[in-house]
């Protein structure tokens, strides 16, 4: 695995038991770069993938045989990922997470974790909203 500082982000092998033959590399991109790349077109995205692992793994292009990519934002049952915290992020968590009459707010945004990026916290959430629901 490894995690660059590029738009490219983490970058890793998805295949770690087969130790020769062709593999499976992963790119792993989030926040206004995986925005910036999901803008592309699925071609021009595997181009971009490939130009920048090259100077990190010389001759990725020329080994290359094929590539997809999917982009969480665009995906109709999904629409994202996880957060994306912007400065000041921490300071509206306890607004979001507060009740508006009957409707109460679950999700990993209204956790106590302002950076997220997991189901634990969801799920952290999601008991909040409960013990809030049962008035305890
Ligand atoms: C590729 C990938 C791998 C991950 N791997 C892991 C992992 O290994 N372990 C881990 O802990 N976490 C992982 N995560 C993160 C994890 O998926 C999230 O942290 C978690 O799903 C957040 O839960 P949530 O309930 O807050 O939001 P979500 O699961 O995103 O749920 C929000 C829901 O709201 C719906 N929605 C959006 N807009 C609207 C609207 N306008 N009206 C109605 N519904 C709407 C969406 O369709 C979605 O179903 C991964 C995420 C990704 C993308």
């Amino acid at each position: 695995m490894l995690s660059t500082d590029g738009p490219i982000g983490t970058v890793r092998d998805a295949t770690p038991r087969r130790t020769e033959g062709r593999k499976i590399l992963e790119c792993w991109t989030s926040g206004w770069s995986a925005q910036a790349v999901a803008s592309m077109g699925p071609e021009e995205r595997i181009d971009f993938a490939l130009g920048e692992i090259e100077p990190i793994l010389p001759g990725a292009r020329e080994n290359f045989e094929l590539g997809t990519s999917i982009a969480w934002d665009d995906e109709r049952y999904i629409e994202g990922a996880y957060i994306l915290p912007e400065r000041g992020h921490h300071e509206l968590m306890e607004h979001a997470r507060r009740p508006e009459g009957r409707i109460h707010f679950a999700g990993e945004h209204t956790a106590y974790e302002p950076n997220g990026g997991s189901m634990n916290y969801a799920l952290e959430s999601a008991i909040r909203v409960v013990i809030e629901l049962s008035g305890a």
